[in-house]
Parts: structure tokens; C-alpha cells; sequence
């Protein structure tokens, strides 16, 4: 193993909280180091650039009133860290020890990196249902997609018939999004009896052009190079059919990528999210700072991502001031 090497701050993740805190970190001359990960084929787990390298087109981010495609935004948010001194390391941090100062960062190759400040900016991905023609048109931008809020509105979707699967809050607040845009909205549901508060039941429920079908599973999703239809298997009597859609939005939760941390005593909610101390960047650990969707399983934007990684930056700055 080669000798440590030792750095002021060290950022992991590369999504829009990362770079944010690379840009804040690097403006107030703190050297970053952001470790961006090693390049991966599985959009279910985490990517350099984070969940946005599977977005087409970004609608919502202030700035580009024509919109902007995900990989290319994190391209120039990344140029725009590079450009203030942010150094780049294409490895995945694997490990960390936070019981001493500076802390212990153990790499996916097998180097030892040793830092004054932590940003953990890893965010959370998706979940998918793991069907291969799913993940074919999730990456091609084919129509399959874990964001309806993100991608609902792009002029595909317009006027379409759209299956949303899930039966949580976060697939009636989608789904109830998709029914201003779609000629009608499916939701595909295990059960026969929905998880999400009634509230947000009755929202989706009430729109003219939404439907529910229970008890049902995707077994695969159809079309070459855009979705056509859903193949369904009811959960009860194992019939199986089609359902013919032109999009298919997976809602079933996500994972925050907190699995390297286990270990290290940091604080996590019940669903393994890092808890953040009061309206801050702060960990339960002094020193440990945390941004974006690992910290945050309401909003999951990337401008909010965005405005957490600022947050952790500043917070890590005083920090590190006043330890001086
Ligand atoms: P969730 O509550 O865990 O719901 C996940 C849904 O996906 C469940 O209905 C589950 O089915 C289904 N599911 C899971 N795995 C599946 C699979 N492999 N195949 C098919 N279906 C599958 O997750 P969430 O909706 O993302 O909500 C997360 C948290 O955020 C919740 O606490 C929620 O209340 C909160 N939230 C609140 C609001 C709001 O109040 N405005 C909005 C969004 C989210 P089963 O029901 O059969 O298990």
C-alpha cells in the first residue's frame, strides 16, 4: 500500500451536491479533493455524476430556460469545480474511519487517504425492479424512467398513455404529476390496497385520467428503442397480459448510498439516510459533512442537492477555521 496522502477536504460524490461543495470548497482555497468514483454500467447503483448521468432532459434547473441534458449539466458544474483547483479522483471511497483527526479513507484501490474535513455527497439511487429491457430503455432514454417529476413533462410524453409502478406517497404524488401531461395514467400496484396516505390516494384518484391496476407485477417492458407496453402478471391468479403505454415510470423508493459507512458511527435515519444536525450540513460527527439525496429522502432535486452541497461547503469551512 502507497504512503497517505493528506488533504483539507476531501468530497465524496460527483452529483450536483459533490460539485457544488467542490466549487464552494475550492473558492475559499481549501484544495478539494473530490472522489467521484470508478465509472459503472448499473444505473441501480451509484454513478460518477450521480442520478442525473440517467436523465435526458433537465427542465427544472434554474439557468436553462431551454432545459439541459443531465450528463451535459454535470459536465459543466464539474468544469466549473476543475476551474477554482478541485482535484478529481476517479476511485470509490470504500471505507472510513471517524474515530480520529484527521480522518481515514480507505479507496477501491487500496490507498490510504487521510483528511482534515469530510463532504459525503453520495447520494441515493433509485430502485428499480431489475427486468432487463427496464434497465436498456432507462439508459437509452427510451422511455423508462425513475423520475416523473424529472422527466413527466418531456413532449414524448405528451398526451400518452403512461404506467407509473408503485403504491406509495412518492407514486401518487408522481402519478397525480403525470395525469397533467398524459391522456391516461396507470398505476401498476402488487396489492390490492395502497400504501400511500389517503390524502395523496384521493389526489391521484380523483383525476379524470387516472387508473389503477391492482394486483399486478411488470414481468418485462416492450419496444426496441422506445416503450410500446408493459407485459403484466397478476399477482392473484398469475394471468399474465399487456398494457400499451408509451412511458414507464418505476416509483418503488429509493436506497441512499450510506453502505460504506455503516461502521463509522455516524448517525442514519430508520431508512439509512445520514441525519443531518438541525438546518446544516453537519453529521453527527464533527467534522463529517453531508449534502444532497444521502442526506435528504423528501425533495431529491438537483437544485436542492445543489443548495445542500453549498450548505456543507460553508459549514466545513468555518469548521475548519475554527480549528485553527
Ligand atoms: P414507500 O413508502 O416505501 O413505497 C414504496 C412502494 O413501492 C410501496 O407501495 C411498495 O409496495 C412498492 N414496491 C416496492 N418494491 C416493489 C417492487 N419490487 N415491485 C413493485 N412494487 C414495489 O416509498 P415512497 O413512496 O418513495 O415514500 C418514501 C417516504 O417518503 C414515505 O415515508 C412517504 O410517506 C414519504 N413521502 C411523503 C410525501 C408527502 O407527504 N408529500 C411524498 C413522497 C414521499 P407495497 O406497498 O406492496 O410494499
Amino acid at each position: 500500500m502507497s504512503e497517505a496522502t493528506h488533504h483539507r477536504v476531501v468530497i465524496i460524490g460527483s452529483g450536483p451536491a459533490g460539485w457544488t461543495a467542490a466549487i464552494y470548497a475550492a473558492r475559499a482555497q481549501l484544495e478539494p479533493v473530490c472522489y467521484v468514483g470508478v465509472p459503472k454500467q448499473d444505473p441501480s447503483i451509484i454513478l460518477p455524476g450521480g442520478q442525473l448521468m440517467l436523465t435526458t432532459e433537465v427542465e427544472n434547473f434554474p439557468g436553462f430556460p431551454e432545459g439541459i441534458a443531465g450528463p451535459m449539466l454535470m459536465q459543466m458544474v464539474q468544469k466549473q469545480a476543475e476551474r477554482f483547483g478541485t482535484k478529481i479522483v476517479g476511485e470509490d471511497i470504500v471505507r472510513c474511519d471517524f474515530s480520529k483527526r484527521p480522518f481515514t479513507l480507505h479507496t477501491s484501490a487500496d490507498k490510504t487517504v487521510l483528511a482534515d474535513a469530510v463532504i459525503i455527497a453520495t447520494g441515493a439511487t433509485a430502485n428499480w425492479l431489475g427486468l432487463e429491457n427496464e434497465m436498456r430503455l432507462a439508459t437509452s432514454g427510451g422511455g423508462v424512467s425513475a423520475c416523473a417529476v424529472c422527466d413527466g413533462a418531456l413532449p414524448v410524453f405528451r398526451d400518452q398513455p403512461l404506467a407509473l409502478v408503485g403504491g406509495g406517497d412518492s407514486a401518487m404524488e408522481e402519478a397525480t404529476y403525470l395525469t397533467k401531461f398524459a391522456s391516461t395514467v396507470y398505476i401498476i400496484h402488487r396489492r390490492d390496497e395502497l400504501r400511500a396516505s389517503k390524502v395523496m390516494q384521493k389526489r391521484f384518484l380523483d383525476q379524470p385520467n387516472a387508473k389503477v391496476v391492482w394486483n399486478s407485477i411488470v414481468i418485462d417492458v416492450l419496444g426496441d428503442t422506445t416503450v410500446t407496453g408493459v407485459r403484466l402478471r397478476d399477482t392473484v391468479t398469475g394471468e399474465e397480459s399487456t398494457l400499451e403505454v408509451r412511458g414507464l415510470f418505476v416509483t418503488i423508493g429509493h436506497t441512499p448510498a450510506t453502505g460504506f459507512l455503516r461502521d463509522t458511527g455516524l448517525e442514519f435515519d430508520e431508512k439509512g439516510y445520514i441525519v443531518a444536525q438541525g438546518d446544516s450540513g453537519r453529521t453527527s460527527i464533527e467534522g463529517v459533512f453531508a449534502a444532497g439525496d444521502v442526506a435528504d429522502s423528501q425533495y431529491r432535486q438537483a437544485i436542492t442537492a445543489a443548495g445542500m452541497g453549498c450548505r456543507a461547503a460553508l459549514d466545513a469551512e468555518r469548521w475548519l477555521a475554527a480549528q485553527e
